[in-house]
């Protein structure tokens, strides 16, 4: 998969709606590209920023962009435990922004 075929795919892997074959090639693009991986982050911050904004439930986006792409690479391997870690790293990190925002 080249630039011009990742960056066209942005769009449909934020929104899941590639087939798991494209995503693999996708994510595996994304990783060595710095280009195409600073064009995923911005449409994501976008899509997910605004969302979170109205919500306030969540700042940690660009972790959760990490997580989206992990959990493609290694879909198998995700199991609760993770998540929960993840959990609680947010949490961390959230505490960490309403005590540096007072
Ligand atoms: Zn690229």
């Amino acid at each position: 998969m080249d630039c011009k075929e990742t960056q066209h795919c942005i769009h449909l892997f934020l929104k899941d709606e590639l087939d798991r074959d494209t995503e693999q090639k996708f994510v595996e693009h994304v990783h060595s590209c710095s280009e195409c991986m600073e064009e995923l982050t911005i449409e994501y911050l976008l899509l997910e920023g605004i969302s979170r904004l109205e919500n306030a439930d969540d700042i940690d986006v660009q972790s959760e962009l990490e997580d989206k792409l992990n959990r493609t690479m290694n879909r198998k391997k995700v199991c609760g435990q993770l998540k929960a870690g993840l959990f609680l790293v947010a949490a961390l990190i959230f505490c960490i922004f309403l005590l540096g925002g007072a």
